[in-house]
């Protein structure tokens, strides 16, 4: 049986970096096991779906190179869905309801006020043929719930949560249609996963109770109208949570214009979440090939993953080190060549920085003030640049026996007057790219 997962956004909002952890993980999934990852856009809600945001998603998973091998749309799929009501309808699955929303919230104020939960109490079932119509004919609309199952519990073996249980009398009935016929998401998600033949539901743990309700939906549609379907598995990974260990408000709005704003690399964000959250080390794989194939839901903790911007810095940095010229040519500022980029590389965090350390080649630079010892030590060197294979190392080799300077003494002046930097890239790599002549010039010029 091919695997089959799926991504599921809804478009009324851009990605964060959950759901782009969910996004990834379910590719990798799909990718190890060689099968297919589909891109489902959950646009029932028409009110709050947006096509920017459809756009912005299908870039972002590109941008990430998350690319899916087939999408669909939920919008496109309605009949379906209408059919697959009808089915459960037919069953006796569904039921109207015609309670207000200001009703069933004096309900629920009334449970929680006798200790009791909030669990939806099926008034709606015990209204008599007459009462219903009496509801109708006043032009009360009702909306549609689920009925679910009280017999059996309900259980699954959870690829991250194990061995799951829940009694559905302790569940409310859900809403699964609106009065205007608008869909919510539990139905047609269920309808959808079995018509698409997705055999992996991994998703977030603020799903598990959803889950719970759609496996009874699942087994109903099955009956009903997909006999030669099969219920996906389950898995819940653990949420994500800012590095003070809450659900932060940042986190909810962080994701790839953030990333991108920051000069961050799609290979570092995909290295931290791949493994994030997971007994496995989080390193600056750049292989995805690797990552894909040492990918194991059994490895993923039950505790919250924390995301750490600090750590993805440090990741950047490892991954931007690795990077080869071509790959970076293009975001290079004008002339740097690959001489430059490795020179400067091991000193970026991010790409982007490769433009202020590039100055220090073109110049102009701006020198600090030299003592009067330092001077002289800087006009002798600037008459010993000898242009060889290694100018760096017959200078500073050279100055070294005629000044019996070493260690800082010798080098810092150098380096000051050659990039007017305390610090920066090797200096074997960066004075032939200065060069002969602008070298010189510099020397004498810090001189005085
Ligand atoms: N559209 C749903 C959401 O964004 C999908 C959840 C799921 O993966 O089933 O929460």
């Amino acid at each position: 049986m091919t695997t089959i997962t799926r991504f599921a956004p809804s478009p009324t909002g851009n990605l964060h970096v959950g759901n782009i952890r969910t996004a990834l993980h379910n590719w990798m999934l799909a990718r190890k096991a060689g099968g297919r990852f589909v891109l489902r856009i959950d646009d029932t809600d028409a009110a709050r779906s947006r096509e920017e945001y459809v756009e912005a998603i299908r870039e972002d998973l590109s941008w990430l190179g998350l690319e899916a091998d087939g999408e669909e749309r939920q919008s496109d799929r309605l009949a379906l869905y209408q059919s697959a009501f009808d089915a459960l309808a037919a069953a006796g699955r569904i039921y109207p309801a015609y309670e207000t929303a200001q009703e069933l919230e004096l309900k629920r104020k009334i449970q929680l006020g006798r200790g009791l939960p909030p669990i939806y109490d099926r008034g709606a079932l015990r209204l008599s043929d007459a009462e219903r119509a009496a509801k109708e004919a006043e032009g009360i609309a009702p909306h549609w719930r689920f009925k679910l199952d009280h017999e059996e519990p309900i259980t699954w073996d959870d690829g991250v949560r194990g061995t799951q249980k829940f009694d559905p009398a302790q569940l409310s009935d859900p809403v699964i249609r609106r009065a205007d016929g608008s869909w919510l998401y539990m139905l047609p998600s269920a309808v959808d996963d079995l018509d698409m033949g997705v055999t992996q539901v991994l998703r977030g743990e603020d799903h598990v109770s959803n889950t719970a309700v759609q496996i009874q939906m699942f087994t109903a549609l099955i009956a009903a109208q997909f006999p030669a379907a099969k219920m996906p598995a389950f898995a819940h990974e653990a949420l994500l949570v800012g590095k003070e260990g809450k659900l932060s408000k940042r986190l909810g709005s962080l994701g790839c214009d953030s990333f991108r704003e920051r000069d961050i690399e799609p290979e570092a964000i995909i290295a931290l979440l791949a493994r994030l959250g997971t007994s496995q080390p989080v390193e600056p794989i750049a292989d995805r090939a690797l990552l894909v194939e040492t990918f194991d839901l059994s490895t993923f903790g039950r505790a919250p993953a924390k995301f750490d911007d600090t750590e993805l810095d440090r990741l950047n940095a490892a991954i931007v080190h690795q990077m080869d010229y071509d790959a970076v040519s293009h975001r290079l500022p004008e002339g740097m060549d690959e001489a430059g980029w490795h020179a400067v590389r091991p000193n970026l965090v991010h790409v982007s920085e490769a433009a202020n350390w590039w100055k220090l080649v073109t110049g102009p630079i701006e020198q600090p003030k030299f003592s009067e010892e330092d001077r002289t030590f800087l006009g002798k060197a600037s008459e010993m640049l000898d242009w060889g294979d290694d100018p760096w190392r017959s200078l500073t080799t050279a100055l070294k026996d005629a000044t019996g300077r070493k260690g800082k003494p010798l080098f810092l002046p150098l380096r000051q007057a050659l990039t007017g930097m305390d610090h920066g890239p090797d200096m074997g790599e960066l004075l032939p790219l200065i060069g002969e002549e602008e070298a010189r010039a510099r020397l004498c010029r810090a001189a005085g």
